[in-house]
């Protein structure tokens, strides 16, 4: 880390996330002197306690599906469990990996890094855990959020996805309360690493804002793998006796007792040891930084981007928000991030993936009579050799005379590579006889997307 030499700089940086690190490198490329506060691990969330992690351990679920399907398809080869210890030497060398490049990265870009949190003086300055004070007349907060648990008796019984990454083996019981990207993920990696999974869901369904149709496929392909379903299963009080961990619903039920109970209940932003009052900062009901569309506070020279905002708490939009505001403070340009026909991926086993509008939606928008919806369902080959019962669904949704593509919602495996490059043809107003124009590759998954009749 280097020492600071000055407290003069063009711009401060709040948090050494995916958000941070990429405005602070986009400033220093354009010319900026950037200094950037962070007190934790260099990468944030995304880097220890998400992305990179989780995908770490989805690859290990993935590679142990693989494993119990070979004896099928006569491999000599007998499935057995995980050694966790083992793997999370190679999950935290891939992760320190990537801290040794940031601090490779940020030396050379000259930014100076404050290992510390830091708050508000004035709308120009702002203040270090050691009293230091750093001025500019630009600040950067890309302070990420944290998980939260309900606020019910007992819910310090249950973890949350921070302290998952310290589990040093596969829970043989695991209760997971949520429906979301974490809820989904972690039920289907686990079960396929070895926990028996229950999933308790408030509502009637998973996934709430992806097509209905997947997640019901979804939620069929976890019944099959196992993993129990418990839907409109309202949590309202965490027990311990000595068989477990048991959850007791709203009605009164109670459950089987668990080894270890997972709350994936959403996150709450990193906004208030900012002291964003002193300033006159606009947060939202939930303490997110409130922005326009270029990232600006209501405070003159202060932005905000990433998860500490409303938009959509992915890495990606962090990083293209900060590199399009910095291009725009530093390099004269004007391009906006418009947070709309962001591809996104659930990694589920199988996993799920979407870009534009859901079918719901697109009715919602457009009416019924101008949208049609093409649907492609199918076993992805190494599933029907083996015969097994997964299968994918993959679905098209398009509007007008033109059938102009409008969602692209996928279901199954590789999904998540396959999703990129249709998110462009996409964004680029693509028709349905565009996509049937395409020549197929054969026999693939991806093939069925320009296929569909
Ligand atoms: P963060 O990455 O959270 O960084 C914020 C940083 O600010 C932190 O390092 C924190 O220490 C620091 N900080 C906080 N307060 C202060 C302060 N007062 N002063 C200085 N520094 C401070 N997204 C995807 O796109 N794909 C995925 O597969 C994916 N998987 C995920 C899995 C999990 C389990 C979780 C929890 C999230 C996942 N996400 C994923 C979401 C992604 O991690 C976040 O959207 C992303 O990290 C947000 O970046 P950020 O820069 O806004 O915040
Ligand atoms: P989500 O917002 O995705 O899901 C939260 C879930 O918790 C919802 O199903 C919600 O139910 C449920 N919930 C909230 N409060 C309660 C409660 N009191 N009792 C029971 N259920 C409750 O949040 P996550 O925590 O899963 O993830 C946070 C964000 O991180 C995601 O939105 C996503 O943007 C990002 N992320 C991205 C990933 C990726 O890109 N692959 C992976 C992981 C995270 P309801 O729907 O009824 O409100």
């Amino acid at each position: 880390m280097s020492t600071p030499t000055t407290t003069e700089y063009d711009l401060i940086v709040i948090g050494g996330g995916s958000g941070g690190l990429a405005g602070a490198f986009r400033a220093a490329e354009h010319g900026a002197r950037v200094a950037l506060l962070e007190p934790n691990l260099l990468g944030g969330t995304c880097v220890n306690v998400g992305c990179v992690p989780k995908k770490a351990m989805w690859l290990a679920a993935e590679v142990a599906g693989k494993l119990a399907m070979a004896p099928t398809l006569g491999f000599d080869v007998r499935p057995g469990a995980l050694d966790w210890p083992e793997f999370i030497v190679h999950r935290e060398r891939y992760i320190a990996n990537i801290h040794a490049s940031y601090r490779k990265r940020l030396d050379a870009a000259g930014i100076v890094v404050m290992p510390s949190h830091a708050h508000f003086i004035d709308s120009c300055t702002v203040g270090c855990g050691n009293g230091t004070q750093l001025r500019a007349p630009r600040i950067l907060i890309a302070t990420g959020g944290h998980p939260v648990r309900p606020p019910i008796p007992g819910a310090e019984l249950g973890a949350v996805s921070d302290d998952f990454f310290q589990w040093r083996a596969a829970p043989p019981r695991v209760a997971i309360v949520g429906a979301g990207y974490i809820a989904v993920e972690m039920a289907g990696l686990l079960q396929a690493l070895g926990s028996r999974v229950e999933l308790f869901v408030r509502g009637s369904r998973l996934l709430k804002g992806f097509d209905h149709e997947l997640a019901e496929q979804l939620a069929e392909d976890y019944r099959q793998a196992g993993i129990h379903l418990h839907c409109d299963y309202d949590v309202a009080a965490v027990e311990k006796d000595d068989a477990g961990i048991r959850v007791r619903s709203r009605k009164g039920e109670i459950s089987e007792p668990f080894d270890a109970l997972l709350f994936a209940t959403g996150r709450a932003p990193n906004s208030e040891r900012l002291q964003l009052d002193r300033v006159g900062i606009a947060t939202d009901v939930g303490g997110h930084v409130a922005v326009d569309e270029r990232h600006a506070t209501n405070v003159e020279g202060i932005y905000a981007v990433g998860d500490i905002t409303p938009n959509p708490p992915l890495t990606p939009v962090a990083i293209a928000a900060a590199r399009r505001l910095m291009d725009r403070l530093f390099g004269g340009a004007s391009a906006l991030l418009y947070p709309r026909n962001i591809p996104t991926v659930v990694f589920s086993h199988p996993p799920i993936g979407q870009v534009g509008l859901t079918e719901v939606e697109a009715r919602e928008v457009h009416g019924d009579a101008a949208v049609q919806v093409y649907r492609a369902g199918f076993r992805p080959m190494l599933h029907a050799l083996a015969d097994s019962p997964q299968r994918s669904l993959f679905k098209l949704v398009c509007v007008g005379e033109d059938r102009r593509v409008i969602g692209i919602h996928l279901l199954g495996e590789a999904v998540d590579e396959i999703l990129q490059g249709f998110a462009v043809a996409l964004k680029r107003g693509i028709t349905l006889d565009d996509l049937r124009d395409t020549v197929a590759i054969h026999p693939t998954s991806a093939e069925e997307v320009v296929l569909m009749r």
